[in-house]
This record gives structure tokens, C-alpha cells and sequence, in this order.
């Protein structure tokens, strides 16, 4: 993915936002609306069943298979992947219209196959992908959080060691060390100080 330079004249008011499992990206999106209200964060549908605690509309918009299939024959997505070979995620595709069409930075959280298809359709947006500190840190993060059978927890990870080999698609890497200061990072991208430069 071609390079782009962080000053006001070049700047995405789109960032995808990629990553391997457990990294932290949902955790990072979420302290990017904590201190930036104006950032509009994309909501996916999923296949997937809601882990306690997870709200319809506000996590995901959680559906079934015959209502994933309908918004991809009416082409209501942006991008869709089978993820993590067990369900699909997918982008509806207003909404971000909406918000771009309304000036705010737009944010998508999505995996390597999702971004390679949006880098497609929309060049302009800014690819950035959210590194683990380590390999170890990442199996760590994936186990501590409990939310998957060791199964499950083994294809995920067959799956980020291929994602992070992919590291060089993208424009911006952040290493998640801290989840605030990786947000900053990202906002920064975002909403930074504007720059009189005109490289
Ligand atoms: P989880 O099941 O842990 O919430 O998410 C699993 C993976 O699906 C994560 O890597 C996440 O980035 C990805 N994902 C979430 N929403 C979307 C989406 O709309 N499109 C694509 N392609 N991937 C998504």
C-alpha cells in the first residue's frame, strides 16, 4: 500500500484499522471515542453468537446467516470476510457513507481480508495496522481474556501469525504496548495538529 504522508493536505478522514486477534483494536477504538466523541467508529454485522455483555448495535449488529446473506446479495457491505474460519463480519455500508458525507474522521475495525478489500474500492483511506509488542504478549492477551475454547484460541492464532506477516500492506503501524497511548497514536493520524508543510 503506497505511503502517505501525515500532513493536513494529505490526511484520511477514513482509517482502517487491522490487526491480529486479541491485540487490542476494539480496546483501542473504545479509548479513541472515550477522549474523541467526534470519531465515528463503524458498526459490523457478524455471524457471530454476542459473548456476555455484548450489545446488539453497539458491539455488532448480531444476525443470522439468512439476513448476512440478504445485505450481501442487496451489496449493503463495503467489504466481507469469513474470519477466523467460524463466522462472517461484514461492513454496512451507509452508515459510513454518512459519516464521511458529514465531515467526521471515520474509523473501520476489521481484519486483513476486510482491508484488502476496502484498499480496493477506497484507496484514500489511511490502512493502519495495530501491532502486539511480542508474540508471547499477543497468546497472553488472547488467553487472559477467556473468551474462546482452546480450539478456537489455536485458529485465531494459526490466523495472526499470517496477518502479521502482512504488517508491510499497510501505511502506519502502532505497536499496542498501552492502550492509550496507542489510541493517542491513532488519533493523531486522525485529528493531529494540523501541518503547514506542503511535502
Ligand atoms: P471478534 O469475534 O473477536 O469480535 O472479531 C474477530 C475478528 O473479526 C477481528 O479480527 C475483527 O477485526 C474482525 N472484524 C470485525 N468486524 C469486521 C468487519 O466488519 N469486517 C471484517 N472483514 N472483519 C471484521
Amino acid at each position: 500500500m503506497a505511503p502517505q504522508s501525515g500532513n493536513a493536505t494529505t490526511r484520511s478522514r477514513l482509517i482502517v484499522l487491522a490487526g491480529p486477534t486479541a491485540v487490542g483494536k476494539g480496546t483501542v477504538a473504545a479509548a479513541v471515542r472515550e477522549t474523541h466523541p467526534e470519531v465515528w467508529i463503524s458498526v459490523s454485522a457478524t455471524t457471530r453468537a454476542p459473548r456476555p455483555g455484548e450489545e446488539n448495535g453497539v458491539h455488532y449488529w448480531f444476525v443470522s446467516d439468512e439476513e448476512f446473506d440478504a445485505m450481501v446479495a442487496k451489496g449493503d457491505l463495503l467489504e466481507w470476510a469469513v474470519v477466523h474460519k467460524a463466522a462472517r463480519y461484514g461492513t454496512p455500508r451507509g452508515p459510513v457513507d454518512l459519516a464521511l458525507a458529514s465531515g467526521h474522521p471515520a474509523m473501520l475495525e476489521i481484519d486483513l481480508q476486510g482491508a484488502r478489500q476496502v484498499r480496493e474500492t477506497m484507496p484514500e483511506a489511511l490502512f493502519v495496522f495495530l501491532k502486539p509488542p511480542s508474540w508471547d504478549e499477543l497468546v497472553r492477551r488472547l488467553v487472559g481474556r477467556g473468551t474462546e475454547t482452546e480450539t478456537e484460541r489455536e485458529r485465531r492464532l494459526e490466523t495472526a501469525r499470517a496477518e502479521l506477516a502482512a504488517e508491510s500492506e499497510f501505511d502506519v503501524t502502532i505497536v499496542n504496548h498501552e492502550v492509550h497511548a496507542a489510541a493517542d497514536e491513532l488519533v493523531a493520524l486522525m485529528v493531529g495538529p494540523v501541518s503547514t508543510r506542503s511535502d
